[in-house]
C-alpha cells in the first residue's frame, strides 16, 4: 500500500514536470481520421486505455448515475469494505447478479476491433498493450491478451483470509447463491450465513472469498500501476476510449502522455474538458469509430 501511494506520487510528479502541463491549446484536435491512420501506421507501441463507455455498449450496466440502481443501492454503496464487512451476504448477491448478467453479453466491435489489431501488429513486431478500468473481461473474451484489468475482475476472487486470488466463473458461484441477487427493488435480501458463501479452496483455509475488485475507498494493486506506468513511459501512440479523460483513470494516465508530446486520440460520445489537450478527437460509440482506426493500414505488409 505504501508502494502504491508512491507511485501515485510518481505519477504526480510527472504530470508536474511535463513541458507545458496543464496545456492549453485554442485549436481542435483534429477529427481527421486520415492523418490519424498516418501515425496509427507508425507507431510501434499503442496503449489503448477503455473505460466504461465501452462496457455500455455491450449493454452491461454500472450501477451508477441517472437509474443505476440494484434494488435500491448503487454501486458507490455495495462495492466498499465497510458493505462487505456489514453483509457479506448482501455484497454477493450484487456479484452475484453481475456475474450471471455477463452470460447475456458479449463483446462488440469496439472490443473486437482492439484485440484483432493486437494480434495482427504482435506479427509486425509491434505491441498494443489494453489498460481497462472494467472488470467483465469483455476484453479477454473479444481475444485480447496483453491486457491490464486496474480493477480487477468479475470473475476472479481472493480470499480474505489467505490472499489467495483465483479466477472463478462458476455458475452460481457456489449453491447457495443459485437464484439469487434478483435486482427488484422489493426483492428479499437473501441473508445467507457466511459459512454457505463463496469459501477458499487452498488447503486448510476455507476462508471467506470476494470479488477481487477494487471497491470504493481502496487503493489500486502497486504492482500493476507500476506495470501501466511502464507501458505509458514505452508508448508512441495512446488511444482514450469510452471514458472521460478528466475521470480517473485515463486523468492520470492520458495528461501523463499527452504531456511527453505522444499523439493521444480520443474516442468518446462527446466532449470532455481535456479533449483540447489531445492531436485527435472522434466522437461517437467506440463501436462505429474504432474499426476503422484501427483496421489494417495500407503499408502493414503481414
Ligand atoms: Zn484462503
Amino acid at each position: 500500500m505504501i508502494v502504491s501511494r508512491l507511485t501515485c506520487r510518481a505519477l504526480t510528479s510527472h504530470l508536474c514536470a511535463g513541458r507545458g502541463w496543464p496545456r492549453v491549446e485554442m485549436t481542435r484536435p483534429s477529427s481527421d481520421l486520415a492523418d490519424f491512420r498516418k501515425v496509427f501506421a507508425k507507431a510501434r507501441h499503442i496503449a489503448i486505455i477503455t473505460g466504461a463507455g465501452v462496457s455500455a455498449e455491450s449493454g452491461v450496466p454500472t450501477f451508477r448515475g441517472e437509474g443505476g440502481y440494484w434494488r435500491k443501492w448503487q454501486a458507490q454503496d455495495l462495492a466498499t469494505p465497510s458493505a462487505f464487512a456489514r453483509s457479506p451476504s448482501l455484497v454477493w448477491e450484487f456479484y452475484h447478479y453481475r456475474r450471471e448478467l455477463m452470460l447475456t453479453k458479449n463483446p462488440n466491435p469496439a472490443h473486437t476491433a482492439i484485440a484483432e489489431c493486437e494480434a495482427r501488429l504482435a506479427k509486425q513486431g509491434r505491441s498494443v498493450v489494453v489498460i481497462t478500468q472494467n472488470i467483465d473481461e469483455l476484453h479477454h473474451r473479444a481475444g485480447s491478451k496483453h491486457l491490464m484489468e486496474i480493477h480487477g475482475s468479475l470473475f476472479k476472487t481472493r480470499c480474505t483470509i489467505c490472499g489467495n486470488v483465483a479466477a472463478n466463473h462458476k455458475s452460481p458461484i457456489c449453491p447457495a447463491l443459485e437464484g439469487k441477487g434478483a435486482p427488484d427493488p422489493k426483492a428479499e435480501d437473501a441473508r445467507i450465513p457466511a459459512e454457505d458463501l463463496p469459501r477458499c479452496e487452498e488447503s486448510g483455509c476455507n476462508g471467506l472469498l470476494r470479488p477481487h475488485v477494487v471497491w470504493f475507498g481502496e487503493t489500486l494493486d502497486s504492482d500493476i500501476l507500476t506495470a501501466v506506468e511502464q507501458e505509458l513511459e514505452m508508448c508512441d501512440l495512446c488511444l482514450v476510449v469510452g471514458t472521460s479523460s478528466i475521470v480517473y483513470p485515463a486523468a492520470m494516465f492520458a495528461p501523463q502522455v499527452a504531456a511527453r508530446g505522444v499523439p493521444v486520440a480520443e474516442f468518446n460520445m462527446e466532449d470532455t474538458p481535456a479533449t483540447m489537450n489531445f492531436r485527435f478527437h472522434f466522437e461517437g460509440p467506440c463501436g462505429s469509430t474504432l474499426p476503422p482506426a484501427l483496421e489494417r493500414h495500407e503499408t502493414e505488409i503481414i
